[in-house]
């Protein structure tokens, strides 16, 4: 059999099951994180890269442009030292430059005095013309004396006359011969105008371009489509003839989305749904594992109780071919479970003499009909032993409520009819004993009962015996007699039949009995024994007495065994002592729990003897059977007397007697306690 890994090591199995998903799924997210940032650096980087080599283009640009102009300014000023070229057609020259390059506002040519010879513009005033600050203009003059070599010189940038933020930027071109200065060719250039018209407008479209001098001030400006969002800037030193100019451009494009990238954005949420359906995959996974554990927690239930049960287990489909059985079913019938599962009948179980009864309960169990309740009836165990079962048949229902079968439990009752038996065989025993038992109490109470009739019709034979022996027959004497003893052999016959059925514990021939009646018809043998004994008896019956539904020979019985105890009891008192008396009275009946009279009655008859009484120690076995305190007694009397008395659901007790001797008392519930 295999065995189920232990719990912790399944546990930690199953975590690392799901770590190492989870860290791919971590570093993947990590990485698709660090992607756009990665991108949105590299395309930052890009952009600046980019602007980087279009202001470099374009300084390249102005350079160019600059280079070319004082190119053609030279030829013509080397036209006016050579050719001796004419102011007018300078001028016209001059003119032609400045048509084609509108950053150029305007070109004087000044002689090696300085005085201007001819100009693209009227100059009434040069140096105002020219808006240069004083110092600066006195600058200029002194630098145009001083330099007299072939180089250009460009001045700072200066304001144009009567502007306020339009920069001027003069470059002079000296006009030499033999190394002799014959005066300047000086351009002027509008900033604004050099970078309108000379930075490319593909260039000015995506960015802000200025020209600032070296203290960082803006000379002049172009933003063709907006300020820029200085995001990406670069400055670039634009070396001139003696000036340097910081050109800076200032890209007005932003800095790039971080989530720009559709793709990136979508893998993100791809992920994000990844992650989610995992999650999700995680939690039914273990709302599965959950439930198979509860599952397999269930079935080990099942199996332990179906093991345990002592009771088989039995199922049938509706064909009536055994689908499951379990082990207890097994061990009873001694079959293993694969022999009998899936087999139809007859089965290996049924013993043959029965095979009618078990074809008959099948047939009916096929066309619908189960008993209700169980029954009983034999298998056979595979040894070929029989034993009796009892089954119970129910339907089995599947969970949408349709029959698929039948369920069996079934009992081995082998035992239980063993002991069944067993009870029987003891209870048979017992009769018998019960039997012999009651027999003995018959025996001993007749010897005890039948003592007194047959004492008086020894008596009576006795005195008739010798009447006729005396030879002086007294017929009407002799007669009294025999009569007399004919009464007593009724009586004990009588004495028999009630004992017989009192010890039986039949019922017992109960009638209406009047006390004082009963007391006068025994009252003629307890004077006989009375007067053989020198006892005087009294008789104090009260006149209201109601009557009693009882057995009547056993009451005179009952009353017999008292009188003659009592005087037994005085036989050793003086003869003048010995009085016995009689006495019956009505009686309320109290009840136990008020205390109170019920309203009922009962009769109650006293026998009061001065006999020698009753010790302590006698009281304490008085009723017991076969207790005596006489050589010659049985025992019997007392115990006879209480039990006859309970039987008809009365009391007997006993008190000592204020005067000496014992008093007797028996009550009984009276008929009619109508007052
Ligand atoms: P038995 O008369 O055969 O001894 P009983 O059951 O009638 O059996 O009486 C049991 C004993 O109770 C007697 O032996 C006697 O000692 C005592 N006893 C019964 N009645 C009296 C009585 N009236 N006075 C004194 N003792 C009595």
């Amino acid at each position: 059999m295999m065995l189920n890994p232990p719990k912790t090591q399944r546990w930690s199995s199953q975590k690392w099951r799901w770590l190492i998903p989870i860290l791919l799924l971590l570093m993947f997210l990590a990485t698709l994180i660090w992607l756009p940032w990665q991108a949105q650096r590299m395309e930052a980087n890009e952009r600046q890269e980019q602007l980087i080599a279009d202001t470099l283009w374009v300084e390249q640009a102005i350079q160019f442009q600059l280079g070319r102009n004082e190119e053609i300014l030279r030829l013509i000023g080397n036209d006016i030292v050579h050719e001796r070229l004419s102011p007018s057609l300078a001028t016209d020259r001059f003119r032609q430059l400045l048509n084609s390059n509108h950053e150029i506002l305007r070109i004087v040519w000044f002689d090696e005095h300085d005085s201007v010879i001819s100009s693209t513009s009227e100059l009434a005033h040069p140096a105002k013309d020219y808006a240069l600050p004083s110092h600066l203009e006195s600058n200029r003059i002194e630098s145009i004396r001083i330099e007299a070599d072939n180089k250009t010189r460009c001045l700072p940038p200066a304001l144009e006359a009567g502007s306020k933020n339009a920069y001027l930027l003069s470059c002079q071109i000296p006009l030499i011969k033999e190394n002799q200065r014959h005066g300047n060719i000086v351009v002027s250039y509008r900033l604004q105008g050099i970078l309108e018209e000379m930075a490319p407008w593909w260039f000015a479209q995506d960015n802000q371009i200025s020209l600032l001098d070296s203290d960082d001030k803006v000379l002049a400006e172009r933003a063709a489509a907006g300020p820029g969002k200085s995001f990406y800037t670069h400055n670039r030193a634009l070396e001139l003839d003696g000036v340097t100019l910081t050109l800076r451009t200032n890209s007005n494009k932003s800095e790039p989305k971080l989530l720009a990238n559709l793709l990136v954005l979508s893998v993100v949420l791809l992920s994000l749904g990844l992650l989610w359906s995992l999650i999700a995959l995680w939690r039914d996974i273990n709302r599965r594992l959950a439930a198979e554990g509860a599952l397999r927690q269930q079935v080990a239930f099942r199996t332990a109780m179906e093991n345990s049960l002592i009771t088989g287990l039995r199922a049938r489909d509706m064909e009536g071919r055994l689908t499951y059985v379990n082990p207890s079913f097994c061990k009873m019938i001694g079959h293993p479970a694969d022999q009998v599962i899936g087999r139809i009948p007859p089965m290996p179980y049924w013993a043959p003499e029965a095979f009618e009864e078990y074809q008959e309960r099948f047939t009916k169990m096929l066309s619908g009909s189960v008993p209700s309740k169980g029954f009983e009836t034999i298998y056979q165990r595979a040894n070929g032993e029989r034993f009796p079962v009892l089954i119970y048949e129910s339907p089995l229902v599947n969970e949408h409520g349709k029959q698929t079968g039948w369920m069996s439990s079934i009992l081995d009752i082998s035992e239980l009819k063993n002991a069944q038996e067993l009870t029987r065989q003891q209870q048979e025993k017992l009769h018998a004993s019960a039997r012999l038992a009651t027999m003995g109490e018959i025996a001993s109470m007749l010897a005890h009962e039948l003592n007194q009739p047959l004492a008086a019709i020894s008596s009576y034979t006795a005195g008739a015996i010798n009447l006729i022996q005396s030879g002086n027959v007294d017929l009407t004497l002799l007669q009294s007699a025999l009569e007399k003893a004919n009464v007593q052999a009724q009586r004990a016959g009588h004495i028999i039949r009630s004992v017989h059925n009192f010890v039986k514990k039949t019922e017992p021939r109960r009638e209406q009995v009047n006390i004082v009646n009963l007391i006068h018809s025994a009252l003629p043998l307890v004077e006989l024994q009375a007067q053989v004994s020198n006892v005087q008896v009294q008789c104090q019956l009260a006149e209201d007495l109601p009557d009693v539904l009882a057995d009547k020979v056993l009451l005179e019985q009952v009353l017999l065994n008292l009188t003659r105890n009592a005087i037994e009891a005085m036989l050793s008192c003086p003869p003048e002592q010995r009085q016995l008396r009689i006495v019956a009275s009505r009686e309320p009946i109290i009840g136990l729990t008020t205390g109170l009279t019920t309203g009922a009655a009962s009769v109650q008859i006293q026998v009061i003897d001065t006999g020698h009484g009753i010790t302590e120690e006698t009281a304490k076995q008085l009723f017991s059977p076969f207790f005596s305190t006489k050589s010659s007694g049985m025992g019997m009397g007392l115990n006879i007397c209480r039990t006859a008395i309970e039987f008809h659901g009365g009391t007997l007790d006993h008190q000592n007697n204020p005067a000496g001797g014992t008093i007797f008392r028996f009550s009984l519930p009276a008929i009619n306690t109508t007052p």
